[in-house]
């Protein structure tokens, strides 16, 4: 987790109050000790607002983690407020790369405030930064799930606003390694019609490396800036450090405002060359000017999957495969590949029926009513996914949706026009991930030239990610 520097922990100030993470020293919570239901076993963490537990329901036995909030806040209602927003925002937002808080308790008679969240078992990612050398093909992986979660978030008007490694938190799930959790949104900001609500006047809340220039500056901040952190993120694990350093935190807020972000080493740390497009893309997503950065996440997420994900999929590891066998070399565009040749290699894909990966985890009673998350990425993007048994559209590409989970398999048709549609059948009792290549309609033509797939152009001036996605057909 986070390094001692001033740099590195969340800073929440709010009129003359400075709270960094190595400033507080708050232990009076022991291993051992029982908090309501829970026993508490291990400190796995601590933050700027409080200590996370490993701990265990003293009659079911079962193990979860516990956030609690420093004792100097847990007495603060504008605190505790916060703090349960962050329990109400993710709970809200419900997605499988977001953390899930089980409840939240005010113990006012001990003066406890905690939340109970799902125990992960893994490694925050500036902890894998430190201890593994990332390929890049990894990098995009991880990059997909953090944008996947914090779009959903987005959808909902939830900003996360503290997007950093130590708030990535990387597991195995149901086979899958790199499955991205995203944690702590404790100073997220919950965006209303009318405006904005659940922020403090002249508070700035974030941690000074990775915060947005118009957050530093103490400006209005919307989801544009977790796309700088996404962008933030991106760019220290594709150099192996953050885009600005300082020795204080006053030189770290000029860098962060006034200077552009240095440009991208050639090479990763571990020797791989960086991707040109990559690093405009983390360039652009580090845009001091929110307008200038991609406007949504579905952006970024089609940019990190464009020219890569054929390499994506037949990267998945074995036991998170398609439950029917990938063909051994799914070849994909080029640039310049000709149509046919897209053809072939789409073809082979849907031959194989569906084509996704899963968390595939045994689902407990419990989980059998959780909705599962939806996934469709296509190439190129902004085709509209029906289902094919009821003709409802539930979206564009890239698609990112919460439904129901279903026994049996649910058949999707992906359009966009010049394409031919594409016909998918997913499982749904597992959070799934469909990846389409589109096949351009073969000109019927006499004149000009047969059309190329432009990755990432189909959706230019639609908007991405609009209030409608909010219209789930599914919603129970
Ligand atoms: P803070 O607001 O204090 O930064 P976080 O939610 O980021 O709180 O948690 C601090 C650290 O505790 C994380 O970086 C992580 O190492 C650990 N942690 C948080 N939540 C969990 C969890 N659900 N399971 C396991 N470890 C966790
Ligand atoms: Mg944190």
């Amino acid at each position: 987790m986070g390094g001692d520097d001033v740099n590195a922990g969340t800073v929440l100030t709010s009129s003359f109050r400075a709270v960094g993470s190595s400033t507080v020293v708050d232990r009076e919570l022991q291993e051992g000790q029982v908090l309501g239901s829970y026993q508490l076993e291990r400190l796995l963490g601590e933050g700027s607002m409080g200590q996370v537990f490993q701990a265990r329901h003293v009659r079911l036995g079962r193990q979860v983690a516990l956030k609690v909030l420093r004792s100097v806040f847990a007495h603060d209602s504008t605190f505790v407020q916060r703090f349960f927003q962050e329990a109400r925002s993710v709970n809200q937002i419900n997605h499988d790369h977001i953390v899930e808080i089980f409840d939240f308790v005010e113990d006012a008679e001990h003066g406890h405030v905690y939340c109970v969240m799902e125990l992960l078992r893994g490694q925050c990612l500036s902890d894998l930064l430190r201890e593994e050398q990332l390929s890049v093909l990894r990098i995009r992986r991880m990059a997909v799930q953090v944008c996947a979660a914090l779009s959903a978030a987005h959808q909902l008007g939830v900003v996360h606003r503290d997007v950093k490694p130590d708030n990535l938190f990387v597991i195995h799930k149901g086979g899958q390694a790199d499955f991205v959790k995203v944690l702590d949104f404790g100073v997220a900001k919950v965006l209303t019609a009318e405006g904005t609500s659940g922020t403090l006047d002249g508070t700035i809340i974030g941690t000074p490396t990775y915060m947005a220039p118009e957050q530093a500056a103490g400006l209005p901040v919307d989801h544009r800036a977790d796309i700088y952190g996404v962008g933030t993120v991106l760019y220290e694990m594709l150099s192996g450090r953050p885009p600005f350093q300082a020795p204080n935190f006053g030189q770290l807020m000029v860098k962060v405002i006034t200077e552009p972000a240095p440009p991208l080493p050639s090479h990763t740390p571990s020797g791989e060359p960086v991707p040109q497009a990559l690093a405009q893309l983390t360039l652009r997503c580090l845009a001091k000017e929110p307008g200038d950065r991609p406007q949504s996440l579905s952006e970024v997420i089609t940019a990190l999957l464009a020219d890569t994900w054929p390499e994506l999929l037949s990267s998945v590891d074995e036991d998170r495969r398609p439950t029917q066998p990938m063909p051994a070399a799914v070849s994909l565009p080029a640039p310049r590949r000709s149509w046919l040749a897209v053809a072939v290699g789409a073809l082979m894909l849907i031959g194989t029926g569906l084509v996704f990966w899963s968390s595939a985890s045994s689902s407990a009673s419990s989980e059998a009513l959780a909705p599962v998350t939806l996934t469709v990425h296509s190439v190129p993007s902004g085709a509209r996914v029906v289902r094919s048994d009821t003709g409802e559209a539930l979206g564009e590409t890239p698609l990112v949706k919460q439904v129901p989970r279903e026994t049996s398999p649910l058949g999707l048709r992906v359009e966009l026009a010049g394409h031919a549609p594409s016909e998918h059948e997913v499982r749904l009792d597992a959070p799934a991930t469909l990846s389409v290549p589109l096949v351009p309609v073969e000109p019927r033509q006499s004149q000009g030239e047969a059309r190329k797939p432009v990755p990432g152009n189909a959706h230019r001036g639609k908007k991405a990610g609009t209030r409608d996605d909010l219209i789930d057909p599914f919603a129970r």
